[in-house]
């Protein structure tokens, strides 16, 4: 069949994703600057983030799960496996070019047992999410492992108060002082928001995700970090409502006064959420267009009566600047990406 028209684009820039890498990998300063790139690229498309970002000069690369290292093998790059093996994860884990992070004791074991060959570590500093303890790494856990790195995870580094910046320096200190006590040949700790937090936390890899799809984890990344990800929407009906009737379910949204309406095809089933709903906005030819009404699962309801020159089948670019429209919708910028979905065309440029 051949591919169909779809009402629905990413437009993803590559120089933004290239500049964003590069930005980062500059602020972690002798540390090598990899990509997390689980989520297929937190929604983007893995293959395509990871090929651009090997281009731009990363090396080394993160997911989830062995399917998703599976995706990338094609392109012949170090990539690692955050989630470890699981007992039916053995078979893949020594089939696919990719090394595990091993995160448990009962891994370790597995590993060592299966004579798996390189593999990361990930420590527990205090998140208590994955990751083995510190003292059983001191007390011998990891004899035999080939490491190449040994990784923690910070819990709060995208928290700018006190308390959050207690708990990083706790972490920074506790796994700076696994320096020496493996066989892993570089350390770990930071994610994007951890990249800002200075050289201290660098170690001898950063392992951004967040940061190199637009997202702004710490506000002193503001103005290194460009948006990478604008949504389009077609128009499939404009009408005026006239004052006083309603737009949308549930009958939220009432007009003041005779309006003009396009109705887009964007909705919650796409990643974009309810929360938008009177919040959202687009753009088109330099004129603001305000959602009004309740987001659908397919349907959005934009007011263009500033927009005389809309009609039925223009386009409207969607506001997606990641951190206003993480506080317009109530979402997190991590779940604004990793929720866009399959019904865009996703066009790189
Ligand atoms: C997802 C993840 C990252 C990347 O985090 P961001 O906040 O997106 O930069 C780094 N390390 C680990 C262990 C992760 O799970």
């Amino acid at each position: 069949m051949p591919s169909l028209p779809l009402p629905l684009r990413l437009h993803l820039d590559g120089d933004a994703l290239a500049g964003n890498w590069r930005a980062l990998d500059r602020l972690a300063g002798s540390a090598a600057c990899g990509a997390a790139v689980k989520a297929d690229g937190y929604g983007l498309g893995a293959v395509e983030v990871a090929g651009r970002l090997a281009k731009a000069g990363c090396r080394d690369f993160f997911v989830a799960t062995w399917a998703e290292a599976a995706a990338l093998a094609p392109l012949g790059l170090s990539v690692s496996v955050l989630h470890g093996v699981r007992a039916a994860d053995l078979t893949a884990a020594l089939a696919v070019p990719a090394r595990p992070v091993l995160s448990t004791e009962t891994q370790v074991a597995r590993w060592r047992d299966a004579g798996g060959g390189v593999c990361d570590v990930m420590v527990d500093t205090g998140m208590n999410r994955l990751g083995v303890s510190p003292d059983a790494v001191r007390a011998g856990l990891l004899g035999g492992l080939a490491i190449d790195t040994l990784m923690s995870h910070l819990a709060c580094a995208d928290d700018e108060d006190a308390a959050g910046m207690a708990m990083n320096e706790a972490q920074r200190s506790a796994f700076a002082g696994l320096a020496g006590v493996t066989t892993a040949r570089r350390m770990s700790l930071a994610n994007s928001a951890g990249v800002a937090l200075g050289a201290g936390y660098a170690f001898g890899l950063v392992r951004p995700g967040l940061a190199l799809y637009g997202g702004i984890p710490r506000g002193s990344l503001a103005g290194d970090i460009r948006q990478v990800v604008f949504p389009h929407a077609e128009i499939l009906q404009r009408r005026t409502v006239p004052a006083a009737a309603t737009v949308g379910y549930n009958a939220t949204w009432r007009a003041a006064r005779d309006t003009e309406v396009a109705i887009i095809n964007l909705g919650y089933a796409d990643g974009y959420f309810r929360g938008f709903s009177d919040r959202g906005g687009a753009q088109a030819g330099g004129t603001r267009l305000p959602v009004i009404g309740r987001v659908s699962m397919d349907l959005v309801a934009l007011d263009v009566s500033a927009a005389a020159f809309l009609a039925e089948g223009d386009w409207v670019a969607i506001d997606f600047a990641l951190p206003a429209a993480a506080a317009a919708s109530g979402m997190s910028q991590y779940e604004l990406l990793t929720s866009l979905g399959h019904r865009y065309a996703r066009d790189w440029d």
